[in-house]
C-alpha cells in the first residue's frame, strides 16, 4: 500500500544509477544483494537493470523485521553466538569469483531497540566473526560494491514519529532520492560532477601530506594521528579489479585512515549513534596513545562499552572523515538512524577497522604493512559523528607548521 506513494520513475533512476554508477556492473559480473523483502520494488528494478547491463546471474538475499525478532524471542541461548557460516562462506566464494556485492538498507533502524543487549551483541560477535572472509574482499576493495537505502515503512516511521506512515513513507523517499540525486533528468551527470568535485577535495588533502588533523569545538579538542603513506578517498574510486564505482549512494565526505597509536584528546559526539538497534547519544571519549581511556554516554552506554570491548583493536580508529556543515544531508535536519546517511551529514571517525585501500599503493600491501603503518584492524567498523556548525580543524604537517582546513563546519578554502 505504502509502495504507491514512492514515485516509481525515481525508483527507476535509482535502480539505474544504483546499477551503472554505484556499481558500473561489468558486462558477465554476478551480483551478490541483500535487502530488506520491503525493498522488493527496488530490488526488482535494480535486477532488471543488472540484466539490462549484462550481469551474469544477480542473487537477490532478503531479510525480514518479524523473522529477525522471531530469533530473540524465541531461540535458545546457543543461538546467540552462531552464524550461517556457510552463506557467509558462499558470498566469500562469490566475491573471490569476481562477484560484485549490492546492500540495499532499510530495515527499522531501531529494531532490536527492545531486545536484550547481551544476545544481541553476542549475535552481533558470532555474524562479524563468519563474516569476515566476504568483509575481507569488501574492506579491501577488492571489487565493485555499492551500498545504498529504500524508504521502508518501519524506517520511515522512526525518522518522522510525529507523521502518519503514508507521509513519513512519502517524506522519507523525497529525502533519500534528492540525498541520492535521483531527481533530476539526469543523475548520471549529477553523480559525474558531484564525483569531479570529492575528487578536487581528496588531491588537496593528499598534495598536503598532513601528519595530523586537530579538530575543536564544543566538548572536542582531539588531535588525530594519520597513518604513514595514507592516502584520502571520496566519491567514486577505482576497486582492485579495476572497476571505479561509488560504494556509498548518497556519500559526502572524503575520509582516509588514521594512525592506531597516535590520537589523542577528548571528543564529544554530534550526533547520535543508531547501532544495531540502539541509540547511543551525546559520547565523549578520551584517546592516549591512540586508544580510547575513558569512554561515557549519556544514552546506551553500556551498549558503547560493549562495543569498545570487542576486541583490542575497538577502542582505536580505523578511519577520519571531513564532511561540511552545509552538505544536503546536514542541512535536511533530519536525524536518519542510519549510518549511510547520518555520517554524510556530519564530519566523523570510525572505531575499528581501517580501510586498506586509504594507503598510497595500498593495494599491494599485506596485513602487516598496514599494521606497520598505523593502519587498525578490529571486528567492528562503526562511525560517529563529531562535527557541527562549530567545528574547526587544522592540518598539522610533520614541521609542526598548521594549515586551516575547516572553519566553522566549513572548508576553510
Ligand atoms: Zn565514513
Ligand atoms: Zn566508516
Amino acid at each position: 500500500m505504502t509502495q504507491d506513494l514512492i514515485d516509481p520513475r525515481a525508483l527507476d533512476r535509482l535502480a539505474e544509477v544504483a546499477v551503472s554508477v554505484g556499481l558500473n556492473l561489468q558486462k558477465g559480473q554476478d551480483l551478490i544483494l541483500t535487502a530488506p523483502i520491503t525493498a522488493l520494488p527496488l530490488v526488482r528494478r535494480i535486477t532488471a537493470a543488472a540484466y539490462r547491463a549484462g550481469a551474469g546471474v544477480v542473487t537477490p538475499m532478503f531479510s525480514d523485521e518479524e523473522i529477525t525478532l522471531a530469533r530473540y524471542r524465541n531461540a535458545h541461548d546457543d543461538s546467540f553466538d552462531r552464524a550461517p557460516n556457510w552463506l557467509l562462506d558462499g558470498m566469500a566464494a562469490g566475491f573471490a569469483n569476481g562477484a560484485a556485492r549490492m546492500a540495499i538498507v532499510g530495515d527499522d533502524p531501531m529494531l532490536l531497540a527492545e531486545e536484550d543487549p547481551e544476545k544481541v551483541a553476542r549475535a552481533g560477535k558470532a555474524n562479524s566473526i563468519a563474516y569476515r572472509p566476504a568483509l575481507e574482499h569488501i574492506a579491501n576493495f577488492k571489487m565493485n560494491w555499492s551500498i545504498l537505502s529504500y524508504p521502508t515503512a518501519s524506517w520511515a516511521r522512526r525518522v518522522f514519529p510525529e507523521l502518519s506512515e503514508e507521509e513519513a513513507v512519502a517524506k522519507l523517499a523525497d529525502a533519500i532520492f534528492a540525498a541520492s540525486r535521483v531527481q533530476g533528468d539526469d543523475p548520471v551527470a549529477e553523480w559525474k560532477a558531484h564525483n569531479a568535485a570529492l575528487s578536487e577535495r581528496t588531491k588537496w588533502l593528499n598534495t598536503q601530506r598532513f601528519e595530523a588533523l586537530h579538530f575543536t569545538g564544543p566538548g572536542t579538542d582531539l588531535t588525530v594521528g594519520l597513518a604513514e603513506g595514507h592516502e584520502w578517498m571520496g566519491g567514486a574510486s577505482q576497486a582492485q579489479n579495476g572497476v571505479v564505482c561509488n560504494p556509498n549512494m548518497p556519500t559526502e565526505e572524503v575520509f582516509t585512515t588514521p594512525h592506531a597509536a597516535k590520537v589523542d584528546g577528548y571528543v564529544r559526539s554530534t550526533k547520535p549513534l543508531s547501532h544495531q538497534g540502539s541509540l547511543i547519544d551525546e559520547i565523549e571519549v578520551r584517546f592516549e596513545g591512540g586508544k580510547i581511556t575513558e569512554a561515557r554516554a549519556a544514552k546506551g552506554e553500556q551498549v558503547l562499552l560493549k562495543l569498545l570491548d570487542t576486541d583490542e583493536g575497538a577502542r582505536r580508529l580505523g578511519e577520519v572523515a571531513l564532511v561540511p556543515h552545509s552538505s544536503p544531508i546536514s542541512q535536511s535536519g533530519l536525524l536518519f538512524y542510519n549510518t549511510l546517511y547520518d555520517e554524510n551529514a556530519a564530519c566523523h571517525i570510525a572505531l575499528g577497522q581501517c580501510y586498506s585501500k586509504c594507503f598510497l599503493d595500498g593495494a599491494s600491501l599485506s596485513g602487516d604493512e598496514v599494521k606497520a603503518r598505523g593502519g587498525n584492524a578490529s571486528l567492528i567498523h562503526v562511525d560517529w559523528m563529531i562535527g557541527g556548525a562549530q567545528t574547526d580543524i587544522d592540518g598539522i604537517k610533520p614541521d609542526g607548521s598548521r594549515v586551516p582546513v575547516f572553519r566553522q563546519g566549513e572548508w576553510a578554502s
